[in-house]
């Protein structure tokens, strides 16, 4: 074994945890690096009291492994259904994990190449967010309205940061978020050596000091970041899965700060202690969020099913030719009908929901006008930005639509500055507590960012 070879396994495995499965070199190579307390290795399922653990993800519901004959050990082996599409994390194989030399990053000078310029609430939260990262170990909720810029936000502690040395992480849910922020950060900060993960890349950069990846990817980091962001940390699937946190608290270094993003927190994020909260109620174009307007619109689904919509929704569809539409609906069920009764009166349209083939190629049309009506399901309720963008709700009340939902699908308008307004309807059989919500809430944040 010579210093080539374990610089290269440091170059896989540094602040990483990876199954001996995935181990790409000689087997001869493990067994070296190991009594040369290079590697550490330890079970990744352990069997405790009758209960299976995954210590890769955390998992122990005993309803989430399986046990079957295993043609790599030729026994019967069990495995974690919960962590499968990161690999199988079977009780036949090993979590190894680097304990050599720790790499450090220098400490440098960077320039943010970004040249746009921060509002005044931005600037006072991007202050903030140096502070934090400055004085290390800090939990830091940027509670930001739909629409107020919050990347650029990070940008001066980003630049912080490196000056430091500290490496950074920044785990959003969605993978269309990593594709559309890593050329914006490669632009704002071409120096600085980075990384974007999520299912199906192939991360070329593990060592990189600036890492943006998927929620999911974090399980594959140990002990790796100074600072860890958390984007949206509301939604699915960092709230409802307590392995992504598992995952989160492992990937930072014990002394991390880490940022929270989101504009509809929970309550119990919300009053988690020594958790510092930063609001930003105001959109970076300084106009408030349209507020919603509640359409009663009868029994919507016996219209569907008869053949025909609504009168008020034909209406609407058929006012706003020129503009982009989207309509949100509560199942794929009422989308596929609606579409169905689209067709039939020729009236062009795209679809999308999770297990529509095309829907990237239809999302991008919609963007670049060449499709101006959208049926959708709630995947859509975060992250897309159109130009000029009218958006409906068809049957608000239907439980899919909570307040968080809510506020999100209105945060689609009005994001442009040069169209800050837009409708945002929502159409219902019934008002719900969730939509009072909502609509409070959008009222609360514009009149706190009016002062
Ligand atoms: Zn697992
Ligand atoms: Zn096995």
């Amino acid at each position: 074994m010579n210093k080539k070879d374990v610089k290269k396994i440091q170059h896989w495995l540094h602040h990483r945890c990876m199954l001996s499965s995935e181990w790409p070199f000689s087997a001869e190579l493990l067994l070296q690096s190991k009594q040369k307390q290079l590697v550490h290795s330890e079970p990744v399922l352990v069997y405790k009291k009758g209960i299976w653990k995954c210590v890769r993800c955390g998992n122990d519901k005993p309803s989430l492994f399986y046990s079957h004959f295993c043609y790599h050990c030729e026994t019967t082996c069990t495995y974690c259904r919960h962590c499968i599409q990161m690999g199988k994390a079977s009780s036949c194989k090993q979590f190894l994990v680097w304990t050599g030399d720790s790499l450090q990053y220098k400490r440098k000078e960077t320039t943010c190449q970004w040249e746009g310029e921060l509002s005044l609430y931005q600037k006072k939260a991007s202050n903030q967010l140096v502070v934090a990262v400055e004085q290390r170990n800090q939990a830091h909720l940027i509670w930001a309205v739909c629409g107020a810029g919050k990347t650029e936000i990070l940008f001066p502690m980003i630049e912080k940061s490196i000056e430091l040395g500290f490496r950074i992480g920044i785990a959003t849910p969605r993978t269309d978020v990593v594709k559309e922020l890593s050329p914006r950060l490669k632009y704002a900060f071409p120096t600085v050596s980075q990384a974007s993960l999520y299912g199906g890349s192939r991360d070329k950069n593990p060592l990189a000091q600036l890492v943006l990846a998927t929620t999911h990817q974090l399980i594959r980091y140990s002990h790796a970041f100074d600072v860890l962001v958390i984007d949206e940390v509301d939604a699915f699937p960092y709230t409802y899965d307590a392995s992504l946190q598992y995952a989160s608290m492992r990937a930072k270094k014990p002394q991390a700060t880490t940022i929270f993003l989101s504009a509809t927190p929970s309550v119990k994020l919300r009053n988690t202690s020594n958790l510092i909260v930063t609001k930003i109620p105001r959109r970076f174009h300084g106009k408030p969020i349209p507020l919603p307007a509640f359409q009663w619109i009868g029994n919507w689904n016996r219209h569907l099913q008869k053949g025909t919509l609504p009168a008020k929704m034909m209406r609407w569809i058929q006012l706003h030719t020129d503009k982009p539409r989207l309509i949100f609906f509560p199942s794929i069920q009422t989308l596929k009908t609606c579409s169905m009764i689209l067709n039939e009166l020729e009236l062009d349209h795209g679809s999308v929901y999770s297990e529509a083939p095309n829907r990237h190629p239809v999302i991008q049309a919609f963007k670049q006008k060449r499709l101006s009506l959208l049926l959708t399901t709630t995947i859509l309720e975060r992250g897309v930005t159109v130009e000029n963008l009218q958006v409906a709700v068809l049957g608000a009340e239907q439980p899919i639509f909570d307040e968080a939902c809510l506020v999100q699908i209105a945060g689609r308008v009005g994001r442009k500055q040069e169209f800050p307004d837009g409708d945002i309807l929502y159409w219902h059989y019934g008002i719900t507590a969730s939509m009072l919500k909502a609509k409070h809430h959008i009222d609360k944040m514009n009149k706190e960012g009016m002062l």
